[in-house]
């Protein structure tokens, strides 16, 4: 799985630990050879991808990142793939339902203004390598 996303190393390493399954539909990672569809992909909770906090960043299936695409998440949980594969507000990962209860657009905002407390940290943690 590449990071192509400018993903710090500690915030990837923090997001791998905490994302074990796809936030989505929930289903286990597997290796991209046993299967493409359920192997892990960065999602950008928010399609933005300035928004590189641990609130936006997750790692979700192939499957549910190539549907969901540019949709809107609350556009998205009505679409067909999810009703089939019964991915509702009340199934996704926390890290989801605190980005649906916050309501996508103030979260833009009030992450946006945190990204420098981010850096921060991100200064702080050292070079430590993902585990993965
Ligand atoms: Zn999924």
């Amino acid at each position: 799985m590449a990071n192509n996303w400018n993903i710090p190393s500690w915030l990837e390493k923090e997001v791998r630990e905490r994302d074990k399954v796809c936030v989505y539909c929930g289903c286990e990672f597997t290796s991209p050879k046993v299967s493409t569809k359920s192997s892990a992909s960065w999602e950008h909770i928010i399609n933005d991808a300035k928004i590189i906090t641990r609130e936006n960043i997750s790692l979700c299936c192939r499957g549910c990142n190539a549907s969901k695409g540019q949709k809107k998440l609350s556009e998205w949980l009505k679409t067909k793939y999810c009703l089939e594969r019964n991915i509702t507000p009340d199934t996704v990962a926390p890290i989801i339902k605190l980005a649906i209860r916050n309501g996508e657009q103030s979260m833009i905002e009030k992450e946006s203004k945190k990204q420098k407390a981010y850096q921060v940290v991100a200064h702080n943690s050292g070079g430590c390598a993902p585990s993965a």
